[in-house]
């Protein structure tokens, strides 16, 4: 299927549905995990046992949040965000998985009942023994250049920010919701996921079964491109500059 095609479809459509990883907010100035100078081929995770046993592991992990933290403050939406806002505007959006915890497709015009973050997001902190949630703003900002991790005020628990780490298990409601969308979806889009990290990357596979248009944007292919009814290869925002127009009377 070529471009007019495809967006003779969305204009069309419905019930779309988006599921995105990190490849869409590096236009935008973050890095993603793993292209090359991405962030795993600089530095290894911290894993949740590590964290959950390990004060030097909580300290380190603390101190890549603190970075993260103000990089995700500095940065802005780009076209890919804000293309998927304005479809959900003209009520065509279903719904939205991201693998992302950057906040960017909420700044970019997707109502949060719309978004399902499977990874869970930086925007919040959580105890994990009460689960009392914190500002981020408040916790980080009691982080000195040297500090301890930080407690809860409550119950002295581990406070933990709310995003889910390697060996950490998945957030139920999300893969619920998101497993939903996924079989519902009249036409499901990919952005800029390299899709190696499961079960997220199930989604697009279970979208297909059920019926649902396959559609994948991406740097370069994946392992289910045989699987894709559309597929561009190439960046992003040059993808949404060229489909944008073709939608405009939709
Ligand atoms: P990934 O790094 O594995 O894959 C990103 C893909 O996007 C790659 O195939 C890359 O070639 C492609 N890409 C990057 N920039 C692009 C562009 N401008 N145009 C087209 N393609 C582009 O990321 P993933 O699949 O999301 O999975 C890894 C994990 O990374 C996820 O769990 C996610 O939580 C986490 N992560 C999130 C952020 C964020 O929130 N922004 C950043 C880094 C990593």
């Amino acid at each position: 299927m070529d471009l007019d095609e495809f967006a003779a479809r969305l204009r069309r459509a419905t019930d779309i549905v988006f599921f995105t990883g990190a490849g869409i907010s590096t236009e935008s100035g973050i890095p993603d995990f793993r292209s090359p100078g991405g962030k795993w081929s600089r530095m290894r995770p911290v894993y949740y046992d590590e964290f959950v046993s390990s004060e030097e592991a909580r300290v380190q992990a603390w101190q890549r949040k603190k970075e993260s933290y103000q990089l995700y403050k500095d940065v802005t939406p780009n076209i890919g965000h804000t293309s998927i806002g304005d479809l959900e505007k003209r009520g065509k959006l279903l719904g939205l998985i991201t693998q992302n915890i950057d906040g960017l497709h909420s700044r970019g015009g997707v109502s949060d009942e719309k978004i399902v973050e499977l990874h869970g997001s930086d925007r919040t902190v959580v105890c994990l023994g009460c689960g009392k949630l914190f500002d981020p703003d408040e916790v980080l900002a009691s982080l000195g250049e040297t500090f301890t991790s930080p407690r809860c005020d409550a119950c002295d628990g581990l406070l933990k920010t709310g995003t889910i780490s390697f060996g950490q298990a998945m957030p139920q409601a999300a893969m619920s919701q998101a497993q939903i969308w996924s079989e519902a979806a009249e036409i499901f889009i990919v952005v800029g996921s390299s899709l190696v990290v499961q079960p997220a990357a199930s989604f697009p596979v279970i979208a297909k079964q059920a019926g649902a248009l396959l559609a994948i944007v991406n740097r370069e292919p994946t392992h289910i491109e045989p699987l894709a009814d559309y597929s561009h290869q190439g960046e992003i925002g040059e993808f949404f500059r060229t489909l944008n127009p073709l939608l405009a009377d939709a």
